[in-house]
């Protein structure tokens, strides 16, 4: 199989994608023009992480793995179920490792134990409050048994975090259909402040709390705990509805003020709350994998990244499956994954 990194979106995912689908699917792997749209392409050290993490969980052996490197050949055999640790170092994400090695260990036949260090909140990442409110929970409906336990925060630069990942052998996953919301049923806005003051977190609450119109309850601070390492902020807004929970995220950066990062992810939460879908932007490009490797279902969420498109179009490749994507006339999506026999 090979696949040009440099198409659609041209980031990360495409490689991640891939490499999860080429073990699944057993067959060897070329990559060209890796991330060719981002600023620094080629494979960066949590790229690289990842690259050599699927070829452990598979015995796969590699070349071009090398930071820098724009090209890789991955030659991988069944996933092998076990114990593993990855250590991303500083600036990488574990999240972004474990999007990597997940599906196939999912699928294996038997247990893994994971551990991963680096970083658990990283710009364009999924955070770990993320994975553990609503990625995991849809994943687990699907007939998935894995659990998530952040045992240290590391926060973009610094990382230091420390995650824990046990996968059950699940076999199979089920089909997926959520195309209602449901009634709101929990909001909650939480300002994380990791030794920085204080007030980072209070300005992002009012912020939130001014633009989606939230009371204090729905408004919480968490500061200064044990299991926060090095410096870092982050504002989660947690929508929870009956029939799922979504999680919107402003990550805190240097000279960037308190007020634009809540703005942004209370932006975010605004579009998501007005069009009534059940799925929003980011859940929608990382649901695609386990609903094609289910065989089918289908979401309701607001119009197609290009995210969603590009891993749409790397999962055409290797796996026999239509994907449609409707508008409705709402001005919603209705993504529908239909296995072929
Ligand atoms: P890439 O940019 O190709 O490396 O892919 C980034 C991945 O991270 C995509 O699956 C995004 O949906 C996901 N992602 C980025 N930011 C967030 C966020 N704030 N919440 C959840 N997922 C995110």
């Amino acid at each position: 199989m090979v696949i040009d990194g440099s198409q659609g979106e041209g980031g990360g995912q495409i490689l991640r994608t891939s490499l999860a689908l080429a073990i699944i699917t057993n067959q060897p792997l070329r990559i060209e023009r890796i991330r060719a749209k981002r600023d620094k392409p080629g494979l960066r050290r949590q790229h690289l992480v990842a690259v050599r993490a699927a070829a452990d969980i598979s015995g796969g052996k590699l070349t071009g793995d090398e930071v820098g490197s724009r090209e890789l050949e991955f030659q991988p055999q069944a996933a092998r179920p076990g114990r593993y640790h990855f250590d991303i170092g500083s600036a990488g994400s574990t999240t972004l490792v474990l999007q990597t090695i997940l599906p196939p260990l999912l699928l294996a036949e038997g247990h893994s134990t994971i551990e991963l260090t680096g970083g658990t909140h990283n710009p364009f990442a999924p955070p770990a409050d993320f994975l553990q409110q609503a990625f995991l929970p849809l994943l687990n409906r699907m007939g998935a048994k894995v659990s998530f336990d952040v045992e240290r925060f590391g926060f973009y630069p610094a990382g230091g975090g420390k995650v824990h990942i046990e996968i059950a052998a699940t076999g199979s996953l089920t089909p997926l259909r959520l195309v209602e919301r449901g009634e709101i049923r929990r909001r909650l806005c939480r300002a994380i402040v990791a030794n920085l003051p204080q007030h980072i977190g209070r300005r992002e609450l009012a912020t939130v709390a001014a633009a989606l119109d939230w009371p204090e309850e729905c408004l919480e601070l968490r500061k200064d705990e044990g299991c926060f390492v090095g410096v870092g902020n982050v504002v989660n807004l947690e929508i929870e509805s009956e029939h799922v929970t979504e999680v919107f995220t402003g990550f805190g950066r240097r000279g960037v003020a308190a007020e634009k990062v809540a703005g942004e992810a209370a932006a975010e939460a605004k579009r998501y709350l007005d069009a009534g879908v059940p799925v929003g932007e980011h859940l929608a490009d990382q649901l695609l994998l386990p609903l094609a490797l289910a065989g089918g279902g289908e979401y309701v969420t607001l119009p197609p990244s290009s995210h969603l498109r590009t891993n749409a179009d790397i999962i055409r490749r290797f796996l026999n499956v239509r994907i449609g994507m409707d508008e409705l006339p709402t001005g919603n999506w209705r993504i529908v994954v239909e296995g072929r026999t």
